[in-house]
């Protein structure tokens, strides 16, 4: 994809902060770190999110996720960590190249993310899991 901000930093068309990168997955700081180290890691191939990503470059990607967190850990003590992605817009994807975030926490750091829950929607369970069969 041409215009695709992150297959322009995959390609090295573009300036990224890279932390790791191998033949299919490239890792870098993201631009609007909501901590330190926050980062992205994207399969070097254009797949738009989860749905559409094949299962093998999705371990791919996932493992050099594990490679990071476990680099973090070693190297900078950081013991929390959130992995996020977000796959659809109405889920909050902005950039539609399939990527995961590695968010470094810390106790106090102001970036709960705050889900409503709805424990009555217990009663609608045995139907969903019904739906599925
Ligand atoms: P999404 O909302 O799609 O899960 O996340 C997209 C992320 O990409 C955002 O956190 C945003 O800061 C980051 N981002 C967008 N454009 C760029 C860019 O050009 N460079 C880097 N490093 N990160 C970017
Ligand atoms: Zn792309």
């Amino acid at each position: 994809m041409s215009t695709c901000i992150f297959c322009k930093i995959a390609r090295g068309e573009a300036r990224s902060w890279k932390v790791y990168e191998d033949e299919s997955v490239y890792a870098f700081l993201d631009i609007n770190p909501v901590s330190e180290y926050h980062t992205l890691v994207i399969p070097k191939a254009h797949y738009e999110n989860i749905f559409d990503v094949p299962e093998h470059e999705l371990l791919r990607v996932m493992a050099v996720v594990k490679k990071l967190v476990v680099l973090y850990r070693e190297r900078l003590g950081i013991n929390h960590v959130q992995i996020i992605n977000s796959s659809g817009r109405e889920a909050q994807q902005d950039v539609f190249h399939m990527h995961f975030h590695i968010v470094p926490r810390k106790a106090g750091d102001g970036q709960n993310v705050v889900w409503r829950t709805h424990p009555e929607w217990r009663e609608k369970f045995d139907a969903m899991v019904e739906r599925l069969k």
